[in-house]
């Protein structure tokens, strides 16, 4: 898997959008840009940036509408608004709508990239163990259990589950399994692949007498969640 950071830039005016693409890719960031809100929440599912920059003035659906519905699936995902609105009111409900920070237009480069570097840093968690319901995960052993239940699990199964457990609660599309797992760019020649590898795992990990936590979102792609009322 790349250690490449992703970044997504939503915003219309597609000079400023050029100039932070050019930017953020020179400072060793892969860089999707968007110049629509609804061309950014595409983006987002389809890319899961680990950061998003989004310009408030969008035509269409504006920027506090393109937070909010990325916040009804991620309340993590740092969001750094940019915006020519500097009245405070703006900035306060810039940040009640869960941006992460905020900054107003015209702006100095050197600042965006600092408060990027900030938002992420804080965000690298290398997490060795994760859990879940009765789920537990050891990344370095490469063990899995289950109610305390060894479950053996492929290579390629183990990665699934860790690239699922690394985002839990939100949905992992195919594009990403492709991506992390199978290290190709494109899922669709692979997708019955994917759904068979998933349907393996699932089939291990999720007991007939035990809670599921593997679930398929149509559209979507799949998410691990001990939630089952807060699943898409
Ligand atoms: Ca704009």
């Amino acid at each position: 898997m790349s250690d490449e950071q992703s970044i997504l830039v939503i915003e219309d005016e597609v000079k400023v959008a050029q100039y932070l693409g050019k930017g953020l890719t020179e400072a060793g960031y892969k860089v999707y840009t968007a110049f629509t809100g609804e061309d950014g929440i595409i983006n987002w599912l389809n890319h899961e940036p680990d950061l998003i920059v989004l310009d408030l003035n969008l035509p269409g659906r504006d920027g506090l509408e393109i937070l909010s519905t990325i916040r009804e699936k991620d309340l993590t995902l740092p969001v750094i608004i940019l915006s020519a609105r500097d009245t405070t009111e703006d900035k306060v409900l810039g940040l009640d709508s869960g941006a992460d920070d905020y900054l107003i237009k015209p702006f100095e480069f050197s600042e965006l990239l600092a408060r990027i570097k900030v938002r992420l840093r804080r965000d690298q968690s290398n997490t060795l163990e994760y859990s879940m319901a009765d789920l537990y995960v050891d990344v370095i052993a490469r063990k899995v259990t289950r109610n305390n239940k060894i479950v053996n699990l492929t290579p390629r199964e183990f990665e699934i589950l860790e690239l699922l457990l690394r985002n839990a609660y939100k949905p992992v599309s195919r594009q990403v399994l492709a991506k992390d797992v199978w290290r190709v760019e494109r899922a669709t020649p692979l997708d019955n692949v994917i759904d068979v590898h998933v349907m393996r795992l699932r089939k291990k990990i999720d007991l007939e007498d035990q809670k599921r936590l593997i679930h398929t979102i149509r559209g979507l792609g799949f998410v691990i969640s001990d939630k089952e009322d807060e699943i898409p």
